[in-house]
């Protein structure tokens, strides 16, 4: 049968049709570990039930307002998620695109209204290899040939440095810059670490400068790292945070800009909205979200079932695997292309019951429900085992 869909996926030859906490079921009744857990979106489990009750109950009561009104469950997400994240101020959208692209205008309109820069003449320094969504400004300053080609003419303003390299960061700076934007940890390039102590360089850098630093947590926040926030987890306090993903606890696109009151506070009213940003429903399953990361529990199980996992991957040297970086519960291994692509990899993956994701050519990503037990992470190492051991015989 042919597709209707546009091609812009690939997606595995899976067709799901439910879930519940890391297990998906599909049409043929298959049950699958998922370890993608829509790139970290369903950070709690596929319908945990404190969301799935939270969604039903705000369901029958109000859905969508827009902002030309307010609604009763908006000013207290925006409460409780500045409180959780240690911020000041929420800017509430739907993507994480979204959340980008709205961080890219505060930091400019900051630089213009507060820092005194002419206007049209600021620069924000991005990274190498960065990831921060799809939209026509967001490729302009991505090194994916993939992401750009024939989606030009691109969006001016931007500069980028190699990811971790703080020379080539100071150098890059000057009286202009409005920001510095980054990920703490690069998803999509391949859970990319940068050197110990970078972030933390990467604040000094920005003050020293007058400019920002906006950090995109949008796949490392909320759990994932083993805390709220990956740049808290390592003790730098940014002026912006982009939030999306898991904030919507998997059920609603919900992201978020949260950050200090100065610079969020430059927005006037009708410079920049959402039709559906901070919709009751979404805020309503983001005030969930931020009551399960209070309690604490995503965190503690991206630690303990982070390191368990390390361990076992660190085990896989002589099965292929070139390469394990992690950080909390979330991993990328380089296999050994003589084994055959990282997709190869993940076909046979989805043979052995487990679902993940191929990232660049040679790439696996692991970012499992954090609800993940013990023994189901060892069926995980168990099932790649297998996967590796098929595809080198
Ligand atoms: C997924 C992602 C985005 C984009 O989010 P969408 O909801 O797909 O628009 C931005 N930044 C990072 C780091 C991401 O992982």
């Amino acid at each position: 049968m042919t597709s209707l869909l546009a091609r812009n996926y690939a997606p595995l030859p899976v067709t799901l049709t439910s879930g519940a906490g890391v297990w998906v079921k599909d049409v043929a009744g298959r049950t699958y570990l998922d370890c993608l857990a829509a790139y970290s979106a369903v950070n709690f489990g596929h319908c945990h039930p404190d969301l799935v009750a939270a969604a039903h109950r705000q369901l029958d009561r109000l859905t969508l307002t827009s902002r030309a009104f307010d609604n009763d469950q908006l000013e207290p997400f925006a409460r409780e998620l500045t409180d959780l994240t240690g911020t000041q101020m929420m800017l509430p959208m739907n993507t994480g695109a979204e959340a980008v692209e709205s961080a890219v205008k505060l930091a400019r309109a900051w630089a213009e209204r507060v820092k005194g820069v002419g206007e049209n003449q600021s620069n924000i320094v991005v990274m190498d290899n960065n990831f921060h969504g799809r939209t026509t400004t967001i490729v302009s300053f991505s090194s994916d040939p993939l992401a750009r080609r024939n989606f030009g003419p691109f969006t001016p303003g931007f500069r980028s440095v190699p990811f971790g390299d703080r020379a080539a960061l100071a150098a890059a700076l000057d009286e202009n810059t409005a920001a510095i934007l980054l990920e703490p940890v690069q998803g999509e390039a391949g859970v990319i670490i940068p050197p110990e102590g970078y972030l933390a360089e990467a604040r000094a850098l920005a003050t020293a400068a007058g400019a920002l630093l906006v950090i995109d947590e949008i796949q490392a926040g909320l759990g994932r790292t083993g805390a709220v926030l990956e740049s808290g987890r390592q003790g730098v306090t940014a002026d912006l945070i982009c939030l999306g993903k898991a904030l919507g606890g998997g059920i609603m696109p919900t992201s978020a800009v949260v950050g200090r009151a100065e610079v969020l506070g430059v927005l006037r009213p009708g410079e920049h909205g959402s039709t559906f940003g901070g919709n009751p429903l979404a805020a309503a399953v983001g005030r969930a979200v931020v009551g399960l990361l209070r309690d604490g529990w995503p965190q503690a199980a991206a630690r303990e079932r982070g390191a368990q996992l390390r361990a076992g991957l660190d085990q896989l040297g002589g099965l292929g695997v070139d390469a394990v970086r992690s950080v909390g519960l979330w991993a990328g291994l380089d296999v050994d292309p003589a084994l055959g692509t990282a997709r190869e990899i993940c076909l046979r993956l989805a043979d052995e019951g487990v679902l993940a994701k191929d990232t660049r050519q040679q790439t696996i990503r692991l970012a499992p429900p954090l609800v993940i037990s013990p023994d189901q992470v060892e069926q995980l190492l168990a099932a790649l085992r297998r996967a590796l051991r098929a595809q080198a015989s």
